[in-house]
């Protein structure tokens, strides 16, 4: 059998790669503090879980949900959170999108919009998502480097503007994932613009939106004057509300591209299971306390991860979201081989910069979210082990 070309362009899923070193070196007997992925370990709040229960017990969430945008009292749910977190109205019955996971959404955009030739801006380092279905879909990333110079942020005014001018998409990510970073409305204004000009429909992957610490509170790219014209941003449930296996998220904001992606989306999939998406309605509508908990939760971890880490030396400071820390190597390493001294000599995982893109190199992520009764601990150990091993910076 011979995979079409279009699949051998790209590599294996990162994330594969990595549960396949997991299983070797469990199986060497090594105990592994895993800060690879980033999949929420609370559990999802009760009142969801009760609501998908009950939703579960009425044979009329056992059929094809036919609606093609996805259940509209979830759509409701979902604008009406929207206009009271960010100010800005969706009308549920052209701005949105339901979507199988934010995943599964970007990558059926890229399927809807890029053909073989077109050029997709794409922030190197970046979720792999963007990159990869540009890559199966025939068309060609230009990488906008995210530096630290620049505080993670792409420089639009460093694209050539022949490129500009050929782009057809661009992706955004903030907070960001991998460099948890963040944006403000002023670079917002700048993407619109930006996107205005040069006739470029806006990506913006939201899927950490509500993950933010120290009374920071993330804008929606969509709060920008203009921004419908140009703009589809991504929510979801995973990280919001520990949701990550149940597979739920939105797109939302431009009405021709929502219209297009869902006729795509139509070809492809039949939508998410109707009493998941019930359970979404209970989701948006509240309480949100356990959400401030995790958040609170992951902001603790946050802070002995990485005040372990500058007690080692390593200029790092606490980010305002996400839960990554992106953590520069020190001297004389590189993303890769600094990844490996903290596996092997260590026993802790964390994924070189370089597999979200090459200006990662020179940096690790670690996510702060493990499976361990007591996740403070486990990281304040992962500190310690370094510090044994002799990581210093
Ligand atoms: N975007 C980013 C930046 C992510 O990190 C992730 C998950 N790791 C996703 C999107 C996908 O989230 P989901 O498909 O679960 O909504």
């Amino acid at each position: 059998m011979i995979q079409s070309r279009r699949l051998s362009r790209i590599p294996v899923y990162l994330f594969s790669q990595i549960a396949e070193l997991k299983r070797q070196l469990r199986q060497e007997g090594v105990d592994i503090i895993d800060l690879g992925i980033g999949d929420p370990d609370r559990p999802t709040p009760r009142h969801i879980i009760e609501a998908l229960k009950e939703a579960v017990e009425d044979p009329q969430t056992h059929r094809y949900d036919e609606s093609g945008f996805g259940d509209l009292e979830l759509r409701r749910a979902f604008c009406e959170w929207f206009e009271k977190r960010f100010g800005v109205r969706l009308d549920p019955e052209r701005n949105i999108q339901v979507l199988i996971g934010s995943k599964e959404g970007l990558a059926h955009l890229i399927w809807t919009y890029v053909e073989p030739g077109d050029v997709v801006l794409v922030p190197d380092p970046a979720y792999p998502v963007y990159r990869n279905n540009t890559l199966l879909a025939g068309g060609e990333p230009y990488y906008m480097p995210l530096l630290k110079e620049n505080k993670f942020l792409p420089d639009l005014s460093a694209i050539p503007e022949k490129v500009a001018k050929k782009a057809k998409l661009l992706f955004l990510n903030y907070p960001n994932n991998p460099t948890a970073a963040v944006a403000d409305l002023d670079f917002f204004r700048e993407v619109v613009e930006f996107a205005h000009k040069y006739e470029i429909l806006v990506a913006h992957d939201a899927a950490y939106s509500e993950v933010t610490f120290d009374g920071y509170v993330a804008p929606s790219l969509l709060q920008v004057e203009g921004a419908f014209d140009v703009v589809v941003e991504f929510h979801t449930l995973s990280k919001t509300f520990n949701m990550t296996g149940w597979r739920l998220g939105f797109a939302v904001g431009n009405e021709q591209a929502i219209k297009d992606l869902s006729k795509l989306k139509s070809h492809v999939d039949s939508s998410v299971f109707l009493a998941i998406q019930r359970a979404g309605i209970a989701a948006y509508c509240g309480p949100w306390e356990p959400v401030k908990e995790t958040m609170e939760a992951y902001r603790r971890r946050r802070d002995v991860l990485v005040e372990g880490l500058q007690r080692l030396g390593c200029p790092v400071e606490k980010p305002k979201g996400t839960f990554y820390v992106w953590i520069p190597v020190p001297e004389g390493e590189t993303s890769e081989s600094f990844s490996e001294k903290l596996l092997r000599k260590a026993g802790v995982l964390t994924i070189p910069g370089t597999g979200y893109g090459k200006h990662g190199e020179g940096f690790v992520r670690a996510s702060l979210t493990l499976l361990d009764p007591n996740p403070e601990a486990r990281l304040q150990e992962a500190v310690e082990r370094m510090e044994r091993a002799g990581v210093r910076w």
